[in-house]
């Protein structure tokens, strides 16, 4: 119970922080400096207005100062990284009940727990901005390729498949040949459409997505995480479509269908495939 209640602390500060840095790329400020203030009065917020979820619910969704209205962005973004932090956790230490954190550890356990929390903080960002600013944010997502490349890579070096290899020798090793695998699988999809549209369907930004999607999930969980997307896009995107709502793609932020597939193919990916194995090759 400590325990669980730790994790969704953890989770709700991270949410309240990315809600930060989303808010100070938009306006072009250091997510390090300066205090936060009101969006409309402009007033520095004092400590009691920057509790996540509570602070809103407390205030009715309203500036304390000026009796602005609150984006609904903020709560809903703590929630859900409150959430997804815990999911991951609990995917990696199974709850016990006891109160010690990260108990059983292994070294390379926690570098995929960390894996796991980096990865879900980027897609959030990135669902966020996409669906406000129709924009994918290179400055994060490039940054965010390479860094979950080496966490699977230390990962994988405290793993038996690297045994009596040097860090650099595994990372460049079979088990993280996979994940290049995903990278180019994840970036190539997009690529290629990119290119037969001269960037009429896809933007540049979905390249650099989906190359981060296969550097997280691997392969074949890249291959699983591309069809939901194009699932879930499509029941979003077409009604738009057929009701003359968007035109096909231009005004569709596609960002926030790729990271619900990530998140989906990171939790239950491994089941999808079991299942999908145990029902076609074992008759
Ligand atoms: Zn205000």
């Amino acid at each position: 119970m400590v325990e669980s209640i730790f994790i969704i602390i953890i989770g709700l500060s991270v949410g309240s922080f990315l809600n930060v840095v989303i808010l100070r790329i938009q306006r072009g400020t250091s997510p390090w400096k300066g205090r936060s203030t009101c969006m409309a009065c402009d007033k520095a917020l004092a400590w009691n207005d920057l509790i996540p979820i509570v602070s809103y619910l407390a205030l009715g969704g309203y500036c304390r100062y000026c009796k602005a209205k609150i984006s609904f962005q903020y709560p809903l973004v703590e929630g859900a990284t409150a959430l997804l932090f815990f999911g991951a956790y609990s995917m990696v230490f199974p709850l016990s009940g006891n109160i010690h954190l990260f108990s059983g550890a292994e070294l390379g356990d926690l570098f995929i727990l960390l894996r796991n929390w980096v990865g879900i903080a980027v897609l959030i960002i990135l669902f966020v901005y996409d669906l406000r600013w129709f924009l994918i944010l290179d400055a994060i997502a490039i940054p965010a390729i390479i860094v979950v490349y080496l966490f699977n890579g230390i990962f994988f070096y405290h793993t038996p498949a690297c045994v009596g290899l040097s860090l650099v020798s595994c990372v460049l090793s079979i088990s993280l040949m996979n994940y290049l695998l995903a990278v180019v699988i994840g970036g190539g999809f997009f690529l290629i459409q990119y290119l037969i549209s001269r960037g009429a369907w896809i933007g540049g930004g979905d390249i650099r997505l989906g190359a981060f999607m296969g550097a997280f999930l691997g392969f074949p969980q890249i291959l699983i995480a591309l069809f939901f997307a194009y699932m879930i896009g499509s029941l979003v995107a077409l009604p738009l479509v057929f009701l003359k709502k968007k035109e096909m793609r231009s005004e569709i932020p596609f960002a926030p269908f790729l990271a619900i597939a990530t998140v989906i193919t990171l939790f239950w990916g491994e089941s999808i495939l079991q299942l999908y194995s145990s029902a076609f090759f074992h008759f």
